[in-house]
């Protein structure tokens, strides 16, 4: 592709996108009567306008039936959650029965760990990334800890526990070469690898297929956290032979603050009862889950690994949001995001060529295959004055110390004249 920096160009684009007319079955955020610029869909993606409708749903279901909704209501409440692993099955790239929605992100991390990280004496570390988002170090630490005070485990050092590959001197993404080195070198101590499946951090879209298979090779297991990857990029979890993953509904996948959150685990894995698990009645054989009998029986898919009954009126959230990915299509989404960040890293190098010295470093990949939407860009002056400049003038981006912007340009509702605005933008308050 090869691009413009003109405004022409840039609506030429977005007349030619077969998506343009998704960015109308969103809510903008307004400044000043005027749409913003919204680059954050990585924290939290707009509300699809027909949310509130299969939220009314529920309610007015609620309301019209009480308990009996649970059965009558339109999308009866006790089987609501098997409406989820047809469509997202496709987002994630894995067989229906490998996925499930239930809780929140970092519990569902947790109740993950708890299965695939069962450390011994010998056999008890972590691989991550460096700078992994704090809710997964935190998890991380502390299931360390829990494990390591364990008497039957002998007690490892939890503080040997966790070992973070970071990049090399001078460079901000990792390679895998040395992600795979990290793993070799550690061995049969490893226990588990858990990386992100996108750094927050940087934008990088890390080599799952690659580090899932160094993982095995050293007899560890492979589980991503992928917050920043689902509804982002394309994920083949069930051919690149992952463990078990996990991610959050309301960056990417549009499904509101706090939205309730989804769990892939290999078919090779859902029917092993031998697994450790922390269970709860809605994980129970459905046919007999009612008899309430003692002895945990549990669903042979990813639905065994379920606590409790479902948050109807945050899946109703999610529906919503699914039934657009649906109507939009996954290939054209990948076609188009693919595009916008490819525009937007074009403009950025733009604007460094009419500079003597370069004033942003994007530390996101340049290679589309190792990114996803966002591009973090390391600004080397002025960088906070800069950004809330932006905000001013209506760019909803985020701002993390010390002195990277993060934008994400989605393809649902973002356009290539969002983009180029935003060069124009920054080109001006670096100038
Ligand atoms: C957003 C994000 C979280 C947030 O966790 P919650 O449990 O949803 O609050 C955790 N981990 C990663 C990698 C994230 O990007």
């Amino acid at each position: 592709m090869v691009y413009q920096n003109t405004l022409a160009f840039a609506r030429q684009m977005d007349e030619a996108d077969p998506l343009q007319e998704f960015k109308s079955y969103f809510y903008i955020p307004q400044q000043e009567g005027k749409d913003c610029i919204y680059f954050t869909g990585n924290s939290l993606g707009l509300q699809p306008r027909i949310t509130a409708q299969y939220v009314q749903q529920e309610l007015d279901d609620w309301a019209k039936l009480g308990v009996e909704g649970h059965f009558q209501a339109k999308n009866p409440w006790m089987p609501y959650h098997e409406i989820f692993p047809q469509q997202l099955s496709k987002i994630v790239g894995c067989k229906e029965e490998e996925v499930v929605v239930m809780n929140q992100l970092t519990v569902n991390l947790h109740l993950l760990m708890v299965s695939f990280y069962r450390p011994t004496q010998h056999r008890y570390k972590i691989i991550c990334e460096a700078k992994a988002f704090p809710s997964d170090q935190y998890a991380f630490e502390t299931q360390a800890r829990y494990h390591a005070c364990m008497p039957d485990r002998h007690g490892f050092d939890p503080a040997d526990a966790v070992i973070e590959v970071a990049p090399r001197e001078g460079e901000h993404a990792l390679r895998t070469e040395d992600i795979i080195a990290m793993i070799n070198k550690h061995g049969d101590t490893v226990a588990v690898v858990l990386f992100g499946g996108i750094n927050y951090y940087t934008g990088q879209f890390f080599d799952l297929e690659a580090i899932s298979k160094a993982a095995h090779a050293v007899g560890a297991y492979a589980g991503f956290d992928l917050a920043h990857a689902a509804g982002n990029v394309e994920l083949h979890l069930h051919d690149w032979d992952i463990d078990f993953a996990c991610w959050c509904s309301y960056k990417y996948l549009n499904s509101g603050p706090g939205g309730v959150a989804g769990v892939y685990i290999h078919e090779k894995h859902i029917a092993n009862k031998e697994l450790p698990r922390f269970a709860g009645w809605w994980g129970y054989k459905k046919d007999t889950r009612f008899k309430m009998e003692k002895g945990f029986d549990p669903i042979p898919t990813a639905e065994g690994w379920q606590l409790s009954n479902a948050p109807i009126l945050s899946m109703a959230a999610h529906k919503a949001a699914l039934d657009i990915f649906e109507e939009a299509g996954m290939e054209k989404l990948h076609t188009k995001r693919k595009q916008l960040a490819g525009y937007l890293h074009y403009i950025l190098a733009e604007i460094n060529k009419r500079h003597a010295e370069k004033v942003i470093e994007v530390i996101t990949p340049a290679d589309e295959n190792e990114r996803g939407c966002q591009v973090s860009m390391l600004m080397l002056k002025r960088g906070k004055e800069i950004f809330d400049e932006l905000m001013k003038k209506g760019v909803i981006a985020d701002w993390r110390e010390p002195n990277v912007i993060r934008v994400a340009p989605v393809p649902l509702y973002n356009t290539f004249e969002d983009v180029w605005r935003f060069g124009a933008l920054v080109d001006q308050l670096v100038s």
